[in-house]
């Protein structure tokens, strides 16, 4: 199968595409705009492949949406491609609107299109594969709540406020015009390849520059942390096995207040880049909290474990502490973040 994945250049969808070339036999269409969270050197290790083919688009154009369904003929969509920084949203929602709802929309209706032409044996195995997060949920009070398939929306930011309009265009165009759609709804991603402005690498990436390690509020924020490559491989299992028409939550059992996500960084960087006799912890800093900030999201994937056979394979220490050791082996590729110099010289970009 020839699977398009939107997104791919970001941190999730390169997780996806290196998962599908290493381990599976299909082929991959990385459809990126590269925007600044776009980058191509996360994709380094596949890029070779013949598999794999790279195509620099925005999802609002329809035209060239277009163009590449029509030069690729997939078999299948994978829908990363968003605005995904819940801070950055609060600041500017108009990027989040955009891409996030319009993208969608403009997706949506160049897949159908594309899946319109196609011959009855094809239409019958197509998928459209949408990719969206826990916090459409809004927050959970009651401490022994989990986050269900059928949990009614409530979104809190203007980043989950528009993944949850995308999510249900998603679920109008199947219920509307048959277009086979999936839906999976993840907590908090982690591993390597992460943008240094989410918590975990800007926390390691702080620590090691000696400077403070700002933590929002009290800290006691509770995310349920799914280590990345373990979410690849649940997409792959949703989009090659899952039912279509259906939602799977997908989540790590791993309840962590970001406090003690912070604590847990610093005692790795002490016992593996000790700092002359002091603790990393003496750098947190408590800053005002984000407004709206979410207090407890905490998933129940049960569904995908039950009907998919999924379970994720790294523990919550297991999957820091690579993280930890993934951040301090590759250090120029932070710094090539840092600096803007992987946006200046964008390997392989078509224009
Ligand atoms: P990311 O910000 O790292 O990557 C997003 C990618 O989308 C980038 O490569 C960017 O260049 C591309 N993109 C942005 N706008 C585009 C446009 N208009 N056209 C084409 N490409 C565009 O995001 P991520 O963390 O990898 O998240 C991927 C998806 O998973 C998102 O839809 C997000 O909502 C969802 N999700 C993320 C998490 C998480 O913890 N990171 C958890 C659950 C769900």
């Amino acid at each position: 199968m020839k699977i398009l994945v939107t997104g791919g250049a970001g941190f999730i969808g390169s997780a996806v595409i290196r998962h599908i070339i290493d381990s599976t036999a299909d082929s991959v269409v990385n459809l990126d705009k590269l925007t600044y969270a776009g980058n191509l050197e996360s994709l380094l290790d596949v890029s070779d492949s013949g598999r794999y083919a790279f195509e620099q688009v925005d999802i609002c154009d329809s035209a060239e949406l277009k163009r590449v369904f029509h030069n690729h003929q997939p078999g299948a969509v994978m829908h990363l491609a968003a605005e995904s920084h819940v801070d950055r949203s609060i600041d500017g929602p108009a990027a989040f609107i955009e891409t996030n709802i319009v993208g969608t929309y403009t997706l949506l209706e160049a897949t159908r299109q594309y899946w319109l032409g196609l011959d009855d044996s094809h239409k019958d195995t197509f998928r459209f594969h949408h990719i969206s997060t826990d916090e459409v949920y809004g927050d959970l009070d009651d401490p022994d709540e989990l986050f269900t398939e059928t949990t009614p929306y409530a979104p809190s930011s203007p980043y989950s406020a528009s993944k949850a309009s995308s999510d249900h265009l998603v679920r109008a165009w199947s219920r509307t015009y048959g277009l086979p759609t999936l839906i999976t709804n993840c907590s908090n991603n982690y591993g390597p390849y992460h943008f240094p402005e989410k918590l975990i690498p800007l926390i390691i990436l702080n620590a090691l520059e000696g400077k403070t390690l700002p933590v929002y509020g009290k800290g006691d924020q509770v995310r349920d942390w799914l280590y990345v490559e373990d979410h690849a491989r649940a997409l792959y299992k949703v989009v090659t096995e899952g039912v279509v028409g259906e939602t799977y939550n997908i989540g790590g059992h791993n309840e962590k207040q970001n406090i003690e996500v912070v604590h847990a960084l610093c005692e790795l960087l002490d016992e593996l880049r000790p700092w002359q006799g002091r603790s990393y912890k003496d750098l947190i800093t408590h800053v005002q909290d984000r407004p709206g900030h979410d207090l407890r999201y905490a998933i129940d994937a049960s569904k995908i474990q039950r009907a998919l056979n999924w379970t994720p394979i790294e523990t919550f220490e297991s999957g820091i502490r690579k993280t930890v050791e993934w951040y301090l082996s590759n250090l120029e590729w932070c710094g090539r973040v840092q600096d803007g110099s992987y946006q200046r010289e964008r390997l392989g970009a078509t224009a």
